[in-house]
């Protein structure tokens, strides 16, 4: 079953939004399991998983600064955010009993280990689920930036940006029932479109680095695992 992959290394990416299921807000150990089960798919047929989870589902620095707080400490505060979903999906991927490690941009001794670019590829050639938390570690990014970030800086072969869409549409089609699905976008198309896939900053970054980054949705059962064998759901961004 290791023959037939297309990628050896991926970078996925989920929201904390993907997180809460039905809640408005924090963490649903049912969804966690759900993942944790999908992602151990990759690991059993050899894929070795980068994981970035952003912290949407419990604090997000620019909606602090609109209630009234300091930007930059809302931000931190979003950033701890993805260290504690980081916990939890660690949690949940060994109780399914998937090795994995947690690594965070901003030093927390005793609790994670600080991010170290060589120490995370050597765990990822073992075969160790690799989430990397607290984002890029400064305010005024965002998870997606520290995704394609993290992907590049340990030769990842393809960011995964798991979405609640099936990929790319040419409107919301949440609102728009004329909206159509990409299949594929240029770097600078999805930059000119402002489509709102990912921002700006992370696209930028994907297109200097040559980085394909694939978007897709994440509750269709086994969608990860054909698209590292090759499958095109969603939609692929790359020149
Ligand atoms: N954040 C940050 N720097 C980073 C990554 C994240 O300051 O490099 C903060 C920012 O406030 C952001 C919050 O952490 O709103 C949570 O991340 P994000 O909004 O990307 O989470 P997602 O939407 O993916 O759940």
């Amino acid at each position: 079953p290791t023959k037939d992959k297309k990628y050896k290394r991926i970078l996925l990416k989920l929201s904390g939004e993907e997180l809460m299921g039905e809640e408005g807000f924090g963490i649903d150990p049912k969804v966690l399991d759900k993942m944790a089960l999908e992602i151990g798919q990759l690991v059993g047929i050899g894929v070795q998983v980068g994981l970035v989870i952003g912290g949407g589902n419990l604090f997000r620095g620019a909606a602090l600064n609109a209630a009234g707080l300091d930007r930059v400490t809302g931000d931190h505060m979003g950033m701890l955010a993805t260290v504690m979903n980081a916990l939890a999906m660690r949690d949940a991927l060994e109780r399914s009993n998937i090795s994995s490690r947690v690594m965070s941009a901003i030093p927390m001794s005793g609790v994670v280990d600080h991010y170290d670019r060589r120490k995370a590829i050597r765990f990822l050639e073992a075969g160790e689920v690799v989430i990397f938390s607290a984002g890029t570690g400064n305010p005024f990014f965002t998870t997606d930036s520290a995704a394609c970030l993290r992907g590049i800086e340990v030769e990842a072969e393809l960011v995964l940006k798991a979405t609640k869409v099936d990929g790319v549409y040419t409107a919301d089609p949440m609102k728009d029932p004329t909206a159509t699905k990409y299949d594929e976008l240029t770097y600078d198309e999805a930059l000119e479109k402002k489509l709102g896939v990912m921002d700006l900053t992370a696209i930028c970054l994907c297109r200097e680095h040559d980085m394909p980054v694939r978007v897709f949705r994440m509750d269709q059962a086994g969608a990860l695992v054909s698209i590292v064998r090759g499958g095109n759901e969603g939609t692929l961004i790359q020149e």
